[in-house]
């Protein structure tokens, strides 16, 4: 722990390389962590040492550098399940990332657990990768997809969620936060209903377990998704964490080596969970970068990364009030560290711009967010997103920078 309450983000940042450059010769404000982080040295040196004095394939060889490497990406995994309160190793798939992880879970489990006629339950919140895989799995089976709809402040109607529920759900899919508005949603509440109706429930986290702490045994739900490189891990490793007896039953998503016990010439039987769904040479260095990642992230405390965002955005709201035109979207307070914004009329593109021309990054669009940039009414968002590495030094640098956008334009 590097101190009881405050983050101290002067020795954060020096752990990060990326953020000592100058951008358009401007201190690099770096506002797109929802996107993707940053890594910090840890991780690079874990990458470093990984392939420098490690590496060779997995779980096949007898000699040192395949037991060493087998070692090290096993030894990945459980440091996965101990970051997510996963009481089974065995539960721990590594995946691409959680656009991966869902469609997994559409495919693999989608295709027997769902039927013509069933229900699948997502939100207006949803990120389209937690969308689109369903209405894939939809129109092959002739199931139904249903949406439940946000208040003004951009919280889940729960009560809508609750009367949205029938005897033919089959799935709730969830995101945990949502990357457009930051809204926290009320995963356990959200399982309880769901249980009621005996409905599975999928949780996106990919904006979630960078931030917050985590026990999906607590959450209770059925699958858990999340990305490494939100997290300042790699990019191309994410997890997805799932209840043993679904793995069990589940068939796999793809064929291939790592996977089989024996193969025949008409049919294979296959490894236990989670071998069972990784077929091929796995991304065994970038799974080793995200067990770095999440010792570092562990060491600083996932409770006072959440509280400083936390603290950040009420700053940058209190901040940015008194600029002209500017209206933030989603809920005033318990938000994640995620800010849309409009500014006045001007289009976030060009918002995004003049602040590329000071040094900060933020994003500009639809997030991934479609259907709930059209709830809301626009096509699009200039969003900031903050992380462990920002300061309030970062909300001055976007606050100047908001004010001299609407000179610019003036
Ligand atoms: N869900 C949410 C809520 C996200 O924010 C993102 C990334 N923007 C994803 C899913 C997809 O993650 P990835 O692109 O890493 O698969």
């Amino acid at each position: 722990m590097r101190g009881k309450v405050n983050l101290d983000v002067a020795a954060i940042r020096r752990d990060f390389p990326i953020l000592a450059q100058e951008v358009k010769g401007n201190r690099l404000v770096y506002l797109d962590n929802a996107a993707s982080a940053q890594r910090p040295r840890a991780v690079l040196e874990a990458l470093n040492r990984y392939y420098e004095r490690d590496h060779a394939n997995v779980h096949r060889g007898i000699h040192e550098l395949s037991s060493r490497a087998t070692r090290a990406y096993e030894g990945a995994r459980e440091t996965v399940a101990r970051f997510i309160g996963a009481g089974d190793v065995g539960e721990v798939v590594f995946v691409r990332g959680t656009t991966e992880a869902i469609n997994l879970v559409a495919s693999a489990w989608g295709s027997y657990a769902i039927g013509e006629g069933d229900e699948i339950l997502l939100t207006l919140l949803e990120h389209h990768s937690n969308i689109v895989p369903w209405q894939l799995l939809a129109r092959r089976v002739g199931a139904q997809l249903k949406f439940v709809d946000i208040d003004d402040e951009g919280r889940l109607r729960m009560e809508q969620l609750e009367g949205l529920l029938t005897e033919r759900t089959r799935l709730v899919a969830v995101t945990h936060v949502s990357n457009g508005l930051g809204t926290i949603n009320p995963v356990g509440e959200i399982v309880t209903a769901a249980r009621r109706v005996g409905a599975r429930v999928l949780v996106d986290g990919a904006q979630a377990a960078p931030h917050l702490p985590l026990d999906v045994k607590a959450l209770d739900c059925d699958f858990y998704a999340f990305s490494g490189h939100k997290m300042c891990g790699p990019t191309g490793i994410g997890v997805l964490w799932a209840r043993r007896e679904l793995l069990e039953e589940m068939d796999p998503y793809q064929g291939g080596g790592e996977m089989i016990e024996l193969v025949e010439l008409d049919r294979s039987t296959y490894k236990a969970p989670p071998h069972k769904y990784e077929a091929g040479t796995p991304n065994i260095a970038d799974a080793v970068g995200l067990a770095a990642a999440i010792d570092y992230l562990t060491d600083i405390g996932l409770d006072r990364i959440g509280a400083h965002e936390h603290e950040l955005v009420a700053y940058a709201l209190e901040r940015a009030a008194s600029i002209p035109g500017f209206r933030a979207f989603g809920p005033g307070r318990g938000r994640a560290g995620v800010l849309s914004f409009e500014l006045g009329d001007l289009h976030p593109h060009d918002v995004a711009q003049v602040l590329n021309d000071r040094g900060i990054a933020v994003r500009a669009g639809h997030h991934c967010n479609q259907p709930l940039m059209r709830r809301l009414g626009v096509t699009a968002t200039t969003r900031a997103s903050f992380y462990l590495y920002n300061d309030r030094d970062d909300v001055d640098a976007l606050c100047d920078g908001l004010r001299a956008v609407i000179e610019f334009f003036s």
